[in-house]
């Protein structure tokens, strides 16, 4: 994603959204109360849409399988109906194999008695039939335009307002969506498109299969009346652009950009994972939204003067990072976002040069040293509190980004980039934790990273430098104290810039930094004209004042 009125993505808005929010955020672990046993394996929607109401009516054919044995409730997330009864979902049958079975809403969850329990291995076909107007999830309404409109707007727990669902990214599920609309729409979802069919009533009927498991909060469907061109394929999947038919031409131009992060993710990490990329303009609330294969954009991404190229490699490296390759937990959120911010700054380095990637990176370091002032307590993994307010943070975006940058120093560009592509291949269409992306990076690299990780990803904080340096006598004496407040050394190695000729390269040695105060010497046979720190920007830290001592 790019962040809120940007979502999932700009540094100024989450840095904006920061100050709001400023204050040590209590934190809970992930309170989504797992089911033991439970393992959905596929999900059928069948929708109807209407002009003239917001409401929906829906069946649902839900897949289920028993991991073990004994189960005798199942538990599915669906907003029940408000307490006005204006909006919400409000069930009217559930069946498996054609019996009905008891059921109850108990606020937001739909309680399934499944009768005789299952054994451990069997699964279920259950169908559950609902209707209702979404509070939220579900967005229907015009777009700027004043065309109506219907998008599916799921992250990070909203599948539930219209879709019954295991709610929460750890139990994926391939997905249908079968959406009778009225003709004058075009529809567009996750996967393959399967069937187009005209109905009496001038309604029609478009089915769309992703086959592939995917997360809740990416099952959404986008209807409208859209302009669709498709711009060229990568690796057999075709790359559709998906505008406002009132924008067509604008719209087309901008999304154009969408090639070539495609390329340059599917060679450097592994072949893209589903049948096709729609990029689609929408209402969604953020400027981006990663769905599996469909992505949403604000509809303001269209400008038609093309300056939405970020955005594009954002979201599309959430094809492979997020939505192939899933955190199986909130609190592991930077498994997505950090990877997105990342893998933007790579795709700025292969198509603009390392100029670009540095500016970008200097801008990220900037809004984490910001964003520490006022959460000194969070690390990139922290504990989700029970709104998952915090999960979109200045922490699992931007100083997820420079973990990575860090860790493709430590053990240098061709592990790093190897071991990607082997953390996508080892759980493409499943879920992982960070342990799990540290042990393939481990197996790769042949380095134990257990203390990287602890002090970059586990840690809250990044060191702040002070220093000097002076020059006498054919020595340069470099001296360095880490000044951050915490009781935290921090430990990483450091490049250091020796300038004896303002016209010629620096010679750049790398010191280890490991102690409050160090002191570090160097022989130079010329008068040293200027030191630098970190002329590569290969470390996260507050770098502070460093001058030329006496003199
Ligand atoms: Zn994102």
């Amino acid at each position: 994603m790019f962040s809120p009125a940007s979502h999932r993505w700009t540094s100024a808005a989450l840095a904006a959204a920061a100050l709001v929010l400023a204050g040590p955020s209590p934190s809970r672990a992930d309170s989504y109360p797992r089911q033991p046993g439970v393992d959905v394996r596929a999900y059928t929607f069948h929708l109807e849409l209407q002009d003239g109401t917001s409401a929906i009516s829906g069946e649902a054919d839900i897949d289920v399988a028993f991991t073990a044995g004994g189960v005798r409730q199942l538990a599915l997330d669906l907003a029940g109906p408000s307490p006005d009864g204006k909006t919400g979902m409000t069930v009217s049958q559930v069946t498996s194999g054609g019996a009905p079975l008891h059921w109850a809403q108990e606020g937001n969850r739909l309680l399934i008695d499944l009768g005789a329990p299952p054994a451990a291995g069997d699964h279920r076909l259950m169908t559950v039939r609902y209707a209702g107007t979404p509070a939220d999830g579900l967005i229907v309404g015009t777009n700027r335009d004043g065309d109506r409109v219907f998008f599916g707007d799921n992250f990070p727990d909203r599948a539930r307002q219209w879709l019954p669902t295991i709610d929460h990214p750890h139990d994926k599920a391939a997905c249908e969506f079968d959406v009778t609309a009225p003709e004058a729409y075009q529809v567009v979802a996750p996967g393959a498109l399967v069937e187009t069919s005209s109905l009496s009533g001038g309604r029609r009927l478009t089915r769309y299969r992703e086959d592939v498991p995917i997360t809740t909060y990416c099952m959404v469907i986008g209807v409208a009346r859209f302009a669709v061109e498709t711009i060229g394929q990568v690796g057999g999947a075709p790359v559709q652009s998906w505008v406002y038919a009132s924008e067509r031409d604008p719209g087309f131009a901008d999304f154009r950009v969408a090639l070539s992060p495609m390329q340059l993710y599917s060679w450097k990490i592994g072949p893209y994972a589903y049948e096709k990329l729609a990029n689609v303009q929408s209402k969604t609330r953020y400027g981006g939204m990663e769905n599996s294969s469909a992505i949403f954009y604000a509809e303001r991404a269209v400008t038609g003067k093309g300056l939405n190229r970020n955005l594009f490699a954002h979201e599309i490296a959430h094809q492979w990072f997020g939505d192939s390759v899933t955190e199986s937990d909130w609190d592991d959120t930077w498994l997505s976002e950090g990877f997105a911010t990342y893998l933007t700054h790579v795709y700025n380095e292969f198509t603009f040069g390392r100029d670009t990637m540095v500016r970008g990176l200097r801008r990220d370091r900037d809004a984490i040293i910001r964003y520490f002032t006022t959460h000194p307590h969070d690390a990139v993994v922290t504990p989700a509190d029970a709104a998952l307010d915090n999960i979109l943070s200045i922490n699992s975006y931007q100083k997820g980004g420079w973990a990575l940058h860090m860790l493709r120093r430590q053990v240098g560009d061709e592990a790093f980039f190897k071991g990607l592509s082997a953390y996508y291949a080892r759980f493409r269409g499943g879920n992982a934790r960070t342990g799990d992306f540290r042990r393939v990076m481990e197996e790769v690299s042949g380095q134990g990273l257990q203390a990287f990780f602890e002090q970059w990803v586990y840690t809250p904080g990044q060191p702040a430098l002070r220093g000097d340096w002076s020059y006498a006598d054919g020595v340069l004496t470099v001296r360095l104290e880490q000044v951050q407040a915490e009781h935290v050394v921090f430990t990483a190695p450091l490049d250091v810039a020796i300038v004896t000729d303002p016209a010629a390269a620096p010679r750049v040695e790398t010191v280890r930094l490991g102690a409050r105060t160090q002191t570090f010497t160097f022989h130079v046979d010329r008068d040293v004209h200027d030191v630098t720190l970190d002329p590569n920007t290969w470390l996260l830290a507050d770098f502070g004042p460093f001058v030329r001592r006496g003199r």
